[in-house]
């Protein structure tokens, strides 16, 4: 199902009302996404590079129903899943378009467990099982504005992390890879994940929002002498 051009303007309204852009075709034709998805690499753009400080484009119809951007959707999980890591957006590839995923499998709980989490640390942070979900052109609102401080990390800044307080409850809305209109409510780590991903659509870091003394690096511990 297409979408008619006032949905598309209204899903392009969040981005400082400059609603003739979404009417536009992106840069990131099918052919360039093309050229992108012939580089096998798995790695995630790092903190410093331009594309991670840009603001990311409206993805047009057109290009939501091209294989190539389904293929990119797909290298999004790929990369993600080999990093276990929770959520990812387009720009962190290097494609500059409002594209996040979000995943929270059994393996994942079963990680956090491994690395010494109990249940009741679990449910203060707040996980919960979330199926593969993928969000094109997503602006979310908040449902419950109470802020949680919690330590988060980022696939682009690799090997730190530092206590980011974000909304407790939000809804977010956007596209799915038929194009058809989603939305989604959620709360706790899926909550915060939405929040990190759409961030990084707007340029935005968790360093940019973290409580500035908390940052660190992860494995600081190794560097003791003992
Ligand atoms: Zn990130």
């Amino acid at each position: 199902m297409a979408l008619s051009t006032s949905k598309l303007a209204k899903l392009g309204s969040y981005h400082g009302g400059i609603c003739i852009k979404c009417r536009q075709v992106s840069k990131w034709l099918p052919s360039s996404l093309r050229t992108l998805l012939n580089m096998d690499s798995l790695q995630t753009r790092q903190i410093g590079d331009p594309i991670l400080r840009q603001e990311a484009e409206i993805v047009d119809i057109t290009t939501i129903h091209s294989p190539e951007f389904k293929q990119m959707v797909e290298r999004m999980f790929k990369v993600m899943r080999k990093a276990d890591a929770y959520g990812i957006s387009a720009p962190q590839i290097g494609v500059g378009l409002r594209v996040i995923a979000v995943e929270f499998t059994g393996k994942n709980f079963k990680d956090l467990k491994t690395r010494g989490m109990n249940d009741k640390e679990i449910k203060r942070l707040g996980f919960s099982l979330v199926t593969p979900r993928v969000f094109i052109n997503p602006e979310y609102r908040v449902i419950d504005s109470t802020l949680l401080a919690f330590r988060e990390g980022c696939l682009s800044v690799e090997g730190y992390s530092a206590i980011v307080p974000r909304a407790k409850e939000i809804e977010v809305s956007g596209l799915d890879m038929e194009a058809r209109p989603i939305t989604w409510r959620t709360m706790g780590w899926p909550a915060r994940m939405v929040q990190h991903e759409v961030e990084h659509l707007k340029g935005n870091l968790f360093v940019d929002s973290m409580l500035y003394k908390s940052f660190m690096k992860n494995d600081w511990r190794k560097y003791i002498k003992k």
